[in-house]
């Protein structure tokens, strides 16, 4: 049965109808797991969000269709959500790993009961403010502070959820030029405002906290959102002129009809934006293939406390440093990216997107080292290991007809009768992208390779389904939230050579601390994005909460886990950045003589040090 089923939905409202709001939460819960969902009456995310203000100023503030108002305390827009109705396994699969759940569901605070510190700028640097880009788009509004205190993380959530916002900003401002972006670095210099540059707010890392300094009179949220134009588009050089404020559907619907694409869909696609990207050093799950966003930036136009810095679209250049890539990854401490040149892709005639199995990890790994250092590239190629790969077969659907069920019966037996034992089994999506003979000629490579190492390959549909619900899964965070469960992803990378080893030390250490803090742990990776020197491991980890202190569990768990990255010889991060998450362990990755280098750049272009305190660098 599927939890949004409306004849349902309409029975679960009659039911819940009148309850006062804890038995509220309770029948919810105990009558949504065992319909095998995280169900609740859609849009209520607990007994008192207030989700009517919510849906009003999401919409205006956003520009996002009426009634599609963002999930403030969670991911994505109230429309959507991850049912787990008609995917019956997936409840019982996590009782067994973490321990049974209560019913009990966590509640999120009411917007209306989030007690803010009153806004600390004085009304003469708000003023100027207003004269800089116009008194609608200076807000010092209740939402707007809270959605534009804190990202995506966990703990941020977990914050959100619990309504303590510690440091929102004082105002957040909203440019619609590249000249408004800097007089407003002037006003704020000149009057000790900290700025922090907002794109999406979907930041993991803790980047955009507005924490200040002794020598910050206030703060404000610099949100980028106006600034999205697709400024030109020059199809002999294959380049593309963006503002940093377009989020990824607007960029690509722009470019696809110039015949072009990025080839850039993190999984936080649909609401983070180009500057954010460029900020974190993003990967989408196209980037083995397109490259990562860094590879897809030809130049810069930077407005920084010290002045702009431009540089030059050529297609190289031996004039010193690369400056673009000291900019690109600088996370708004340096300045704020107000227009990019990107390198685009004309779209791809076919998509093709198939799955395939390996006995063990291993031989996937080494398919697909083989695969790319034999330069057979996939834009796609994702290797879960087997907890990962039982996850994900935990969350499959019920095959719709009779047919389908014993045809997907017919596939296990089959797996079983070829040697694959399910429990150690790997599964592999693997997407290639071009022109009709492109696509087949790598097909047929990839194929061959992955065969060699033992691969049973399962056909298209398994890899139409994981690329139809590619950006669905970060549903299911909110709902594992609400039924108290710890969940959280880190990443990082490292050569072939050291990859089996990385990746058993962090699964060993993420094991251990979940177990310290007294959670049973269910801890996943997969291969995530592939070079030919090496390939970066995507973990995510599940345990039940320590009540009262998730965030303190959360921070043990954190803390072993980059211990092991930094003294397993992985990077700090392949994707998601620095903020503040990362902040102690730069000096690990870069040396604390590059540390100092980086900060020496950071003391000329934001001398005053305003630009988004606390961020990339320790205070
Ligand atoms: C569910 C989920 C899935 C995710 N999937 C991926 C993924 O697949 N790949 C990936 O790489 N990341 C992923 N992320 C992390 C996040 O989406 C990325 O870091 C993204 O690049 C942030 O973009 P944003 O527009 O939301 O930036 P924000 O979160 O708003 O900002 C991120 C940082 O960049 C700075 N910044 C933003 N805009 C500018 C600008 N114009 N100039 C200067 N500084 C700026 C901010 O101050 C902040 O420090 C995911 C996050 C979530 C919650």
């Amino acid at each position: 049965m599927h939890a949004t089923d409306p004849g349902l939905r309409q029975s679960v409202d009659s039911r819940v109808r009148g309850l006062c709001a804890h038995r509220l939460a309770r029948a919810a819960g105990r009558l949504g797991r065992r319909l095998g969902g995280g169900l609740r009456p859609e849009g209520v995310p607990s007994p008192a969000a207030p989700v009517g203000a919510v849906l009003a100023r999401g919409a205006s503030q956003d520009g996002l269709p009426e009634g599609k108002g963002l999930r403030w305390w969670g991911w994505g827009t109230l429309d959507r959500t991850y049912p787990l109705g008609d995917r019956p396994g997936f409840w019982p699969f996590l009782d067994a790993r973490i321990g049974p759940l209560d019913d009990q569901l966590r509640p999120v605070t009411p917007l209306s009961e989030i007690g803010l510190p009153p806004p600390r700028l004085p009304p003469e640097v708000l003023s100027a403010l207003r004269q800089a880009v116009g008194p609608d788009h200076v807000s010092t509004e209740h939402l707007d502070r809270v959605t534009h205190a804190l990202g995506k993380s966990y703990p941020d959530l977990i914050r959100l959820r619990r309504g303590e916002i510690e440091h929102p900003p004082d105002a957040v401002i909203s440019p619609g030029s590249e000249g408004e972006v800097a007089a407003v670095l002037r006003i704020a210099g000149q009057a000790r405002v900290a700025v922090v540059p907002f794109g999406g707010g979907t930041s993991v890392v803790g980047g955009l906290e507005p924490v200040t300094g002794p020598d910050h009179v206030g703060a404000i949220s610099l949100d980028l959102r106006r600034l999205n134009r697709l400024v030109s588009v020059d199809p002999a050089s294959r380049l593309a002129v963006a503002e940093p404020g377009m989020r990824g559907p607007e960029l690509e619907a722009a470019l696809n009809t110039h015949g072009f694409t990025l080839g850039h869909f993190p999984q936080s696609w649909e609401f983070s934006t180009l500057g954010g990207w460029i900020a974190t050093r993003a990967a989408g799950h196209a980037s083995t293939a397109y490259g990562k966003i860094e590879d897809l930036v030809v130049s810069l136009r930077v407005v920084t406390p010290a002045g702009t810095l431009v540089t030059r679209t050529t297609p190289a250049s031996a004039a010193g440093p690369d400056l673009d890539q000291l900019l690109i990854g600088s996370e708004g401490v340096y300045g704020v990216i107000t227009q990019a040149t990107l390198r685009v892709h004309p779209v791809p005639e076919v998509q093709d997107f198939r799955a395939l199995v390996f006995r063990r990890f291993q031989d996937g790994l080494s398919a697909i080292r083989e695969m790319l250092q034999k330069g057979i590239v996939p834009s796609t190629v994702r290797l879960s290991d087997p907890f990962e790969t039982q996850g994900y077969m935990a969350l499959r659907r019920v095959p719709a007809s009779r047919a389908k069920r014993l045809w997907d019966r017919l596939g296990q037996v089959v797996l079983k009768g070829a040697g694959y034992d399910l429990r150690a089994a790997c599964l592999m999506i693997l997407g290639i992208e071009g022109t009709a003979e492109e696509v087949k000629a790598t097909r047929r490579e990839a194929l061959r390779v992955c065969r060699g190492r033992g691969a049973f390959h399962l056909g298209e549909s398994a890899g139409r389904a994981w690329y139809r619900e590619r950006f669905d899964l970060p549903y299911l965070r909110d709902v594992l939230l609400d039924h108290g469960v710890m969940v959280d992803t880190l990443e990082t990378a490292t050569t072939w050579d050291n990859l089996p080893h990385l990746y058993a030390r962090v699964h060993q250490a993420l094991v251990g601390a979940i177990q310290s803090t007294g959670a049973r742990p269910w801890v996943m990776c997969h291969l995530s994005h592939a070079y030919r020197e090496g390939a970066s491991l995507y973990y995510t980890f599940l345990a039940r909460q320590t009540p009262s202190r998730e965030i303190e569990q959360w921070r043990v768990v954190k803390q072993a886990a980059t211990e092991a990255i930094m003294a397993g010889g992985g990077s700090l991060s392949h994707h998601h950045g620095v903020g503040q998450d990362h902040a102690r362990w730069l000096g690990r990755e870069d040396s604390e003589a590059g540390v100092a280098a980086l900060r020496a750049v950071k003391q000329v272009l934001d001398p005053a040090g305003i630009m988004n305190p606390g961020k990339l660098f320790t205070h």
